[in-house]
C-alpha cells in the first residue's frame, strides 16, 4: 500500500549501508531519532467535513488525509509531525467528462473550491488545500485511466489523463510504442499531472519534454469545454496547448491528451564516464548538446555529488574497485561522473556513429569511458532512489532538491553560488547568513537536462532534523521556546530554500526548470513573468474560472 506519510510503497525499502551512514555523519553529525504521529493520531485530528452531499464524494478521513499533501519538504513536516493543518472536506474519484462537469457545476453551485489531483507527487505545495472559509474538494482523476485510441499512421495516442506512468507505457509497450517520459516520480505521476506542471523526463533530451509530446487533448473549464486538436504544426494564433502546459490545475481540469509517441527503440544503454573536473564535463556536454548529437540523457554529476552517489549506493565493492581504478588513472578527488544514456529507434550504423561522435567530445575533454555497469546499476533504481528519502529521514536527515535552468554562459556560476548560500544557510551566525545555529549542509548538484542553449541544474540538499526547537538560536520568528522541533526542520528549510531561491533570481534563472510553481514558487514568479505578464496569467485564470473555483492561490498568488 502506498505510504500516506512518505514516498512509495510501504513493502519497498531503501536502507541505508552503514559505510553510507558514517559518510554522512563525518559530513553533516549523527541525525536525532525522533518518532512520528502514526495515522491513528492524525485521522483523530480531522476536524468534521464541510460539503453538502453528492453521490461522487467521499468524506472518509483516511481519503482525506491522503490528498492533504504532496511531496514537498513542508508537506513531509506536517505529514511526519502529524500537523498537516487544513485537510479536503472530501475526495471525488469522476470517471468521465460528465462525472466532472456534474462536480463542476456542485462546486459553483454550493461556493466548493476543487483541487484538481493526479499522482499528489507535486514537490512545492500544488495540491494542499489552503485555509479559508470555503469547503474544499479534491477531484482525483485516477478512474481516467484509458487508453482511448492508438492511431499508428500519425503515431498519436489518445489517454485519460488520469493515468499514470508505468500504465502508459504498459500499454503503450504492448502495441510496440512508447512515450518515453519518465520523471523520477514515474511510479505514481499521472499524465495530467505532468502537462499541468510542464514535466520534465529523465530522458527528455532525446524523446523530449511533455509539452513535445503533449499534441492536443480535451479541458473541461468552469465555464465550458476547450478542444485542442492535434495539428502537426499551426500559424493559427498563439497555441492554446501552450497555455494549458503549466496551468497547476488553475484554468481546468485536462480530461484526454493526444501524445506523440514512437516505436519501442531496438537500441538502448547507459554509459558512465568520468572527468577530472566539473569544468571540463560542463564543456563536453554542452559541445554534444549543441552539436545535436543525438543521445537520450545526459546526467553531469558535480564532485561531490559523485562520491556520495557512490557512497550513498550500497554497493561497496564497486565503489570501492571504481575508487581504486579512478585513482590510479589520476581521476583524483575533483573527478565528476557523467551517465549518458543512448538510445536508438532502429539498430544499425547510423545510431552508433552518433555515439562515437559523443564518445570522441568527451575523450576529448579528458573524459573515461568506464563501460555500462554503473549506468545499468542507475538505470535499475532510478524509481528506487527516492525510497532513500524514508530512510534518511528516519535517521534523522530531512533532504530536498530544487532546480533552475540557465543558459550556458551562467551554468557554471549559478550552481556555484546556490549550492553556496545552502552550505552556508545554516552556519554560524557571525560566518553565516545570520540565520545560523552551527548546523552543517551536505549540498551537492547535477546538471540534468541539456539544450544548445543551456542546461538545467538540479541541487540536492541534506540537513539534521531538529531535535528540539531549542536548538533555534537566532530564529527570526519566535523565542523558540515551547515550539515543536518539527517547527524548526521546517525553519532551516525555510532559510535554505529563501536563499537558493533569491540566487536563482538574481542569476535569471527560471524559478523551476520542471517542478512547476505550486505554493513554494509562487512568490518568484513575478520576477520571471513581469508585471504585465502576470496581469495575462490573472487574465486567463479568470475568463476560464471567473468564480475563482479552481486550485486557490497555486501558481498565482490569490
Ligand atoms: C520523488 C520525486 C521525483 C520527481 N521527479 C520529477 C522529474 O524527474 N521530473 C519532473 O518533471 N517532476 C518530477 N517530480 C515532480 C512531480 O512528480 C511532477 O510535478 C509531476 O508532473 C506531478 O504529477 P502528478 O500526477 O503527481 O500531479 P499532482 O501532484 O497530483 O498535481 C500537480 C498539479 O497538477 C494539477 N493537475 C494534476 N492533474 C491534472 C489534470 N488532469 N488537469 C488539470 N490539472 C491537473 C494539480 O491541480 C496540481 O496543481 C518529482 C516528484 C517526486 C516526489
Amino acid at each position: 500500500m502506498r505510504r500516506w506519510n512518505g514516498w512509495g510503497d510501504d513493502a519497498t525499502t531503501y536502507p541505508l549501508p552503514e559505510s553510507a551512514a558514517q559518510y554522512l555523519e563525518a559530513r553533516i553529525g549523527v541525525g536525532p531519532r525522533l518518532e512520528d504521529a502514526s495515522l491513528e493520531r492524525v485521522l483523530a485530528n480531522i476536524p468534521a467535513a464541510r460539503l453538502s452531499p453528492h453521490p461522487h464524494l467521499s468524506t472518509d478521513p483516511e481519503d482525506r488525509l491522503r490528498h492533504a499533501r504532496g511531496q514537498s519538504l513542508p508537506d513531509w513536516v506536517a505529514l511526519r509531525s502529524g500537523r498537516v493543518g487544513v485537510f479536503p472536506d472530501g475526495v471525488a474519484y469522476p470517471a468521465c467528462d460528465e462525472d466532472v462537469r456534474a462536480l463542476l457545476d456542485y462546486a459553483r453551485r454550493t461556493g466548493t473550491r476543487l483541487i484538481p489531483y493526479g499522482g499528489g507527487t507535486s514537490v512545492v505545495g500544488h495540491i494542499n488545500p489552503l485555509p479559508g472559509g470555503a469547503p474544499v474538494l479534491t477531484l482525483d482523476l485516477s478512474r481516467l485511466n484509458r487508453l482511448l485510441e492508438l492511431d499508428e499512421i500519425s503515431r498519436l495516442a489518445t489517454f485519460e489523463a488520469g493515468i499514470a506512468g508505468p500504465e502508459i507505457e504498459k500499454r503503450l509497450n504492448a502495441r510496440g510504442y512508447t512515450l518515453g517520459h519518465y520523471p523520477q516520480s514515474f511510479e505514481y505521476s499521472t499524465l495530467g499531472g505532468w502537462i499541468a506542471t510542464r514535466s520534465s523526463g529523465q530522458q527528455s533530451y532525446y524523446y523530449g519534454r511533455i509539452e513535445n509530446l503533449f499534441a492536443g487533448g480535451h479541458v473541461e473549464t468552469p465555464l465550458g469545454a476547450l478542444d485542442l486538436p492535434p495539428h502537426p504544426a499551426s500559424a493559427a494564433g498563439p497555441d492554446l496547448c501552450q497555455m494549458i502546459l503549466g496551468s497547476e490545475g488553475r484554468l481546468g481540469l485536462i480530461t484526454r491528451a493526444i501524445l506523440r509517441v514512437r516505436p519501442l527503440p531496438e537500441e538502448e544503454s547507459f554509459h558512465a564516464f568520468f572527468f577530472h573536473d566539473w569544468e571540463s564535463g560542463a564543456a563536453a556536454v554542452r559541445e554534444i548538446a549543441q552539436a545535436g548529437l543525438k543521445l537520450s540523457m545526459m546526467r553531469l554529476s558535480n564532485a561531490l555529488e559523485t562520491t556520495t552517489t557512490l557512497a550513498l549506493s550500497g554497493n561497496e565493492s564497486l565503489v570501492e574497485w571504481a575508487n581504486r581504478g579512478l585513482s590510479f588513472l589520476q581521476y583524483d578527488d575533483g573527478r565528476c561522473l557523467l551517465i549518458a544514456g543512448f538510445t536508438a529507434e532502429k539498430r544499425g550504423k547510423a545510431a552508433r556513429e552518433q555515439f562515437a561522435a559523443a564518445r570522441e567530445v568527451i575523450r576529448a575533454h579528458g573524459g573515461l569511458w568506464t563501460g555500462t555497469p554503473i549506468g545499468k546499476m542507475w538505470k535499475k533504481s532510478r524509481f528506487l532512489t527516492p525510497y532513500l528519502r524514508n530512510t534518511l529521514w528516519e535517521r534523522g536527515y530531512a533532504l530536498d532538491t530544487l532546480e533552475t535552468a540557465v543558459p550556458w554562459s551562467s551554468v557554471l556560476p549559478t550552481a556555484e553560488e546556490t549550492q553556496k548560500v545552502i552550505r552556508e544557510g545554516l552556519a554560524d551566525p557571525s560566518t553565516g547568513s545570520g540565520q545560523g545555529i552551527g548546523e552543517r549542509v551536505l549540498v551537492f548538484a547535477h546538471l540534468s537536462h541539456m539544450y544548445k542553449d543551456g542546461a538545467g541544474i538540479y541541487v540536492t540538499y541534506l540537513y539534521r532534523r531538529a531535535a528540539d526547537a531549542s536548538a533555534s538560536l537566532t530564529c527570526a520568528c519566535g523565542t523558540g521556546a515551547g515550539r515543536a522541533s518539527s517547527d524548526e526542520t521546517l525553519r532551516r528549510w525555510q532559510v535554505l530554500k529563501g536563499a537558493a531561491s533569491r540566487v536563482i533570481v538574481a542569476h535569471g534563472g527560471t524559478i523551476s526548470h520542471q517542478h512547476g510553481v505550486g505554493l513554494d514558487h509562487a512568490p518568484y514568479l513575478t520576477a520571471e513573468k513581469g508585471e504585465l505578464g502576470m496581469q495575462l496569467l490573472e487574465a486567463a485564470r479568470r475568463t476560464f474560472d471567473p468564480q475563482g473555483v479552481l486550485n486557490p492561490g497555486k501558481l498565482l498568488e490569490d
